[in-house]
């Protein structure tokens, strides 16, 4: 195996189990590890810190053990066996009520660069690292194995991938093979899951319990979920009682799918979408009597890189400013920021500042994160990327 050496000093945060070790922390490579092969870590007087999967690129090593154990078929085994537990233990799986959930969430569940979201009978599978990508065939196996109900593997890391492999097959199933539209439980709610054709795996499944508070303060009011995709959110504030349900989201597809989820559960006429660009909307309601006294703000994640930070939070500043603005006396609003490189403190002070522009009285009532089938591991403070504010305006 390849050895990884580190500078003197910058071991630290690898001995603080942080999973990953940047290019600029390395000393020197013995010999040319190739794009996902296991490499060894060591400090620069060459004492032994962890194993992982080496990539070229800013992280250079994804760390998966900081033991020296052999990382084969068994070590996979055992951490998706583990996290598929904890999914059980904190009844998550519930027949008849709640068949979907994610099984493994990259560092959170020590599995840095995998993603496995579970729909019923079938796993959708995602590489986001060379090395989860190279092992592709075993970890389909292992998450077979060690999950009884699964029947069907989707693999779907064509956009997630940093390279074009032109040996990797096209999306597609390792296991199995479903291709019909699949109907999943949510709390008792249906949802059609397209994971062949929709955005991600298919479906959100992170803002599971922000969904299901919102459920508790829909009764009796006017709700605009903004950024839609699904339609999750405004499938649980119908079942909440809300009078009205307005969603909207730039994306043809995203409409479609919210009418077809709002019709597969209720027969009612409180719903109404609209294709649009969320500014625009917004813009069209500006000069109106105040509408909404519900306000859900998901939008895509504003930041992708570190350097997109200032512009993110004007964007982030921007849309809650419009939000604050627009919503009636008594109103709430549930606004969030996927961005991992905006820091719930930056997120914080924009919708602040939102808030004292708009000349709005606003408190806090609850703040939010990611579902419980996304745990953060402690060392790996980037792996909460969730953040949300559920807001009362005066
Ligand atoms: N709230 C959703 C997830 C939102 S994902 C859920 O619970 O499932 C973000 C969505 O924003 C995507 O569906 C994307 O199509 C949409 N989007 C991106 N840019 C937009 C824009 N400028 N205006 C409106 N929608 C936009």
């Amino acid at each position: 195996m390849h050895a990884v050496f580190l500078k003197p000093k910058k071991e630290e945060s690898v001995r603080r189990f942080h999973p990953w070790v940047f290019s600029g922390a390395i000393q020197k490579i013995d010999g040319q590890p190739s794009e996902g092969e296991l490499v060894k870590v060591l400090d620069s007087q060459g004492n032994f810190l962890g194993i992982g999967h080496f990539q070229q690129g800013s992280i250079m090593v994804r760390l998966l053990s900081f033991q020296e154990e052999p990382i084969d078929e068994n070590f996979w085994k055992n951490r998706i066996t583990e996290a598929y537990r904890m999914r059980k233990a904190l009844g998550l799986i519930i027949e008849n009520r709640n068949n979907c959930y994610r099984l493994v969430h990259g560092e959170g569940d020590g599995l840095p660069g995998l993603i496995v979201d579970v729909y019923g009978n079938t796993a959708v599978m995602q590489a986001h690292s060379a090395g989860m990508h190279k092992i592709r065939n075993i970890l389909a196996k292992c998450v077979v194995e060690s999950v009884p109900e699964i029947h069907h593997l989707y693999y779907k890391s064509e956009a997630t991938l940093p390279f074009r492999n032109e040996n990797a097959p096209a999306d597609g199933y390792l296991v199995g093979g479903f291709s019909e539209q699949f109907v999943a439980l949510e709390n008792g709610l249906k949802f059609y899951i397209d994971w062949q054709h929709g955005q991600k795996t298919g479906f959100f499944l992170d803002q599971r319990e922000n969904r299901v508070l919102l459920e508790r303060y829909a009764s009796g009011r006017t709700v605009l979920n903004m950024f839609c995709y699904t339609g999750g959110f405004s499938v649980y504030a119908l079942r909440g009682n809300a009078k009205l349900v307005h969603s909207v989201d730039s994306s043809a597809k995203a409409i479609e799918l919210t009418d077809k989820n709002v019709a597969l559960n209720f027969s009612d006429q409180r719903h109404q979408s609209f294709a649009e660009d969320a500014f625009k909307y917004l813009q069209r309601y500006e000069k109106r009597e105040p509408f909404y006294d519900l306000i859900v703000l998901d939008p895509p994640a504003f930041a992708k890189h570190r350097d997109a930070v200032s512009n993110a939070l004007k964007g982030y500043r921007r849309l809650n400013r419009k939000a604050f603005e627009m919503i009636r006396p008594g109103g709430i609003i549930f606004t969030f920021s996927c961005s991992q490189a905006i820091t719930r403190e930056q997120f914080r002070q924009a919708v602040f500042s939102a808030a004292a522009e708009s000349k709005r009285n606003v408190r806090i009532l609850h703040q939010l994160s990611q579902g419980i089938d996304h745990p953060i591991n402690i060392y790996h403070p980037e792996g909460e990327y969730l953040k949300g504010l559920v807001l009362w305006v005066e």
